[in-house]
């Protein structure tokens, strides 16, 4: 089986008129921030990222399809692409614009096999439109392991009808551009092709801007932008999961709708677009930060565990101590404690089963929660300082059972937002 890889490029755009803040060189991106010091004197602050490729103005997109795409499709893997940043950084340049990845693949594909079929469609705010239908309205169903869109059109391709194919998805996807209210910045757009029993997937993710005032103008604007955040953090949850055992891909359409690319064999490309502009500099470093912080998720080799011995010398420990620091920075972020509630807190943390029947406002059983998380710290501790071995395994099972009552608690009365703490 091909290993499946995780490559995370960027990509500058060229300047549109502005001053021109961001420089790069083959693996690295800079932006200069200029900076005023408590004595109000200016100075410069440059702020470098590392890619695995960094591709200048200067590079067109032809140079990253050869680079990145070409070879994958060669070696018959399944690839998913996706282009990330903010409105008007180049993402939809970059697979649908001229000499584009999307086209460049179809030609290749519809060169080497005889059945190549494609489907495209477009997210916005959780609604499935259909662009190779007239946009027509999408349902998406679960069957056991499959993700289904029944009405959704799939079109042969072949060499007479591959370009009108692309033609009427980058039509689409323009529609909205054009309008008043550009909704293609603000949805995202999935192409699907299929040919020797592999898929292609590419992704024009929506417009992740967080900063400017323009889009919190009006109730819709400030919905759609929760709703690409959202997106976009569930994207970024489910990538950090891949290949785990709990991948939390029913939070949004668009995790849905990319079910099979977290549990099976897919190299990964993410070209992460920036515009160079002054104007853009807040914007161009959140999204630098977001794409840098995924790639040091790329998972690192396991080590092997006849190598571990050689490595730490009392593994069980290093482990239990890095879980004690983990859950200690836990219980110091949850709700902190009110004198009357952590009372109630008390009464009720050790006197289980707690929840039965429970009258006590929400927020209780979040001081519960601390309670437990301090208390299981103490156990592990007593273990590690004091070899205090006794009912170790029994009490740690009890707390945490405890643990997932008072959360299940919690995910009832608050909702879908703390089940993430859990
Ligand atoms: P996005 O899809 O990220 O909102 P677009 O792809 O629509 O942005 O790009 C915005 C504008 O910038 C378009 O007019 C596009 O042609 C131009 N553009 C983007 N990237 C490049 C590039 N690398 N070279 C030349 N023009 C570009
Ligand atoms: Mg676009």
């Amino acid at each position: 089986m091909p290993s499946s890889k995780f490559t995370i490029c960027a990509r500058k755009r060229p300047c549109h008129g502005e001053k021109d803040v961001i420089s790069t060189t083959e693996n690295t991106i800079s932006v200069t921030v200029d900076k005023v010091k408590v004595d109000l004197k200016k100075y410069k602050e440059t702020k470098t990222f590392e890619f695995d490729k960094v591709y200048s103005e200067r590079d067109d997109t032809c140079l990253i399809y050869d680079n990145h795409i070409q070879q994958q499709i060669e070696n018959n893997n399944n690839l998913i692409c996706y282009t990330f940043g903010e409105t008007g950084s180049g993402k939809t340049h970059t697979l649908l614009g001229p000499g584009s990845i999307i086209e460049s693949a179809i030609f290749d594909l519809v060169n080497n096999y005889d059945t190549v079929m494609i489907s495209s469609y477009e997210i916005y705010r959780d609604q499935l439109y259909d662009m190779l239908n007239r946009r027509q309205k999408l349902t998406m169903l679960e069957n056991y392991n499959d993700i289904h869109m029944p009405k959704l059109h799939w079109k042969k391709c072949n060499y007479k009808n591959m370009q009108n194919i692309f033609e009427t998805i980058k039509q689409n996807r323009k529609v909205g551009t054009s309008s008043e209210n550009d909704q293609s910045s603000r949805s995202h757009c999935l192409v699907h092709i299929k040919a020797n029993n592999k898929n292609y997937i590419f992704v024009d993710l929506a417009g992740s801007e967080k900063g400017k005032k323009s889009v919190y103008e009006n109730k819709q604007q400030h919905y759609e932008m929760a709703s690409i955040n959202s997106d976009i953090f569930n994207l970024k949850e489910c990538i950090r999961k891949k290949n785990t055992s709990r991948i939390p891909f029913r939070s949004c359409k668009l995790t849905i709708a990319l079910r099979d690319v977290f549990y099976n064999n897919y190299s990964a490309v993410m070209i992460v677009t920036i515009s160079p502009e002054k104007s853009n500099i807040s914007e161009s470093v959140n999204i630098l930060n977001c794409a840098s912080n995924m790639k040091h998720i790329k998972r690192k080799p396991k080590i092997s565990k006849s190598e571990l011995p050689n490595i730490i010398s009392n593994p069980g420990k290093v482990i239990i101590k890095k879980k004690i620091k983990n859950i200690e920075k836990f219980a110091d972020q949850t709700y902190p404690l009110s004198p009357v509630k952590s009372k109630v807190a008390e009464a009720y943390a050790f006197k289980m089963p707690i929840l039965k029947n429970s009258k006590y406002e929400p927020s209780v059983h979040v001081d519960i929660l601390q309670r437990l998380i301090k208390k299981e710290s103490n156990i592990c501790n007593n273990y590690i300082n004091n070899g205090d071995s006794n009912m170790f395994g029994e009490k740690m099972a009890a707390n945490i059972t405890d643990q997932v009552n008072v959360i299940r608690k919690i995910d009832q009365t608050f909702g879908k937002k703390f089940f993430a703490l859990s």
